[in-house]
């Protein structure tokens, strides 16, 4: 298309934003353009809590439809569950949440201001007001929210909101088995809110109070548990990789014996170098027999596996790849940040994975003419079944182009007034600018070869 404003040859890169900027750039392209916003804002905020707007609820789903597609869908030992997340006292007595699920409080005597102990950078020093031992002795604060089911406020009838979406799956081990007839190696994946009263919530969706979680427990024979500990951390580091993270911003770190827990004989975590510092996306866990065996214990069932080829019965050993699909979002948004001089502008880019761009088209029609409707409709209709368009009509083209970087959409179509004529409109291309015209018969079957989903 001669009179598109911008073509290759015209960009060069310009380094990316420094760390400090990167954060601030970022959260303002999520309010600006509909990815995230502060929660109540119009009534001066929830402190930590996020709302995902028309573009980001589209970005998140489709983090958590990339984690299923390959969790669940792309393969036949895996099985879905969708558990309830208000769930009984019993659960976390016996999952050891009521007792451990605890981090250590402190107050400073001076400005009353409340830190997480173990996060204070130097333990005789208030970070708010700079008194010298000022501090509290540590008491340890229940990170589970507590709520009541039922109209009377009592005992009996306290509830939880899950911290963690793990325990729907371990209760439901008998259930899932009977029901799938999956035998072990088999894992249970479920995707949903946890909910934890975070002391110290922060650096946008990194830590919020609310978040959803990506988890799978996969049962094993005890032998064998081992091999898919390491089988999946790798399985799991690769998958960040395949969906555009550079590798160079992500490390896998083993556990430090004093890090683990007293029933994992080891963990890992995924980590995303953030701006402030290497940060865990996921933690990949060898949990033994501990929570089958909990459960067991605590409820009276029996939660094992008879193996009818060798005549046995056993508690299977359970590894837990367990990630955050908010945290997992953030970390994409900041890797696809980009920005380069175009003509002497900046155009700032989101260069997600086609895979997870919130729209994998645009349809632009050049100018907002009756006639040309009619076709850019058609066009629409075309690729709405198979892809999640967007279409817009005002604005100069040139700025439509760079709110669709801003938004991460890999390709823009434009429908001109040749269209009328040729039957054909212009692709131009997110990362490269780069511009094809294509039949419209051809263009959905086109795309999706390109997009390559
Ligand atoms: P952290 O050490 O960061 O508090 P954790 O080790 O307690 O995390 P897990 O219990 O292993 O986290 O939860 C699995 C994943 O859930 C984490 O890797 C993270 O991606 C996500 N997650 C946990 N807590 C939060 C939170 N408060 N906000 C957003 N995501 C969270």
């Amino acid at each position: 298309m001669s009179d598109a404003p911008d073509a290759a040859d015209a960009s060069r890169p310009i380094e990316v934003p420094n760390d400090d900027t990167l954060m601030e750039k970022v959260v303002g392209l999520a309010k600006r353009r509909g990815f995230v916003f502060p929660s109540a804002e119009i009534y001066g905020g929830f402190r930590s809590t996020y709302d995902y707007g028309p573009i980001g609820v589209l970005l998140l789903r489709n983090v958590k439809d990339a984690w299923w597609r390959a969790m669940v869908q792309l393969r036949d030992d895996v099985v879905g569950l969708d558990a309830a997340i208000l769930s009984p006292p019993a659960v976390w007595e016996a999952s050891g949440h009521l007792r451990n699920f605890t981090d250590p409080l402190v107050d400073c005597r001076q400005c009353k201001e409340r830190f997480r102990q173990d996060n204070l950078p130097d333990p005789t020093t208030c970070p708010n007001c700079g008194a010298k031992d000022s501090f509290t002795e540590a008491r340890q604060f229940n990170l589970m929210f507590k709520t009541h089911a039922g109209p009377i406020e009592s005992d009996a009838a306290v509830a939880y909101l899950r911290p963690e979406t793990a325990q729907g799956m371990f209760i439901n081990f008998s259930n899932v088995l009977n029901a799938s007839r999956k035998k072990p190696p088999f894992g249970i994946a479920q995707v949903g809110k946890s909910f934890r009263n975070e002391i110290t919530p922060g650096n946008f969706v990194f830590r919020t109070r609310e978040f959803e979680q990506m988890e799978m427990e996969y049962f094993v024979p005890p032998e064998e548990a081992l091999r898919w500990y390491e089988y999946w951390c790798r399985a799991r580091h690769d998958w960040y990789v395949e969906l555009g993270i550079p590798e160079a911003k992500l490390r896998l770190r083993a556990h430090d014996p004093d890090e683990l827990s007293h029933y994992s004989s080891g963990t890992s975590d995924v980590e995303f170098l953030f701006p402030w510092g290497w940060g865990e996306l996921e933690g990949i866990a060898n949990r033994g027999d501990y929570d089958l065996t909990q459960h067991a214990t605590h409820s009276g069932e029996k939660l094992d596996y008879f193996d009818q080829a060798t005549n046995t019965r056993y508690t299977p050993h359970v590894i837990e790849p367990a990630a955050g699909a908010t945290r997992a979002m953030m970390a994409f948004l900041l890797a696809a940040y980009d920005e380069e001089l175009v003509r002497g502008e900046v155009r700032t880019v989101l260069r997600l994975h086609p895979r997870l761009a919130p729209y994998k088209v645009a349809v632009l029609p050049l100018s907002k003419k009756d006639t040309l409707t009619p076709v850019a409709r058609d066009v629409l209709a075309r690729l709405q079944p198979h892809v999640m368009c967007d279409y817009d009509e005002t604005q100069a083209i040139g700025r439509r182009y760079r709110r669709q970087d801003e938004l991460g959409t890999p390709y823009c179509v434009t429908i001109d007034f040749d269209s009328l004529e040729d039957r054909a409109v212009t692709i131009r291309e997110r990362d490269t600018m780069a511009q094809e015209r294509v039949p419209i018969e051809e263009l959905a079957e086109h795309l999706r070869a390109k997009l390559g989903l």
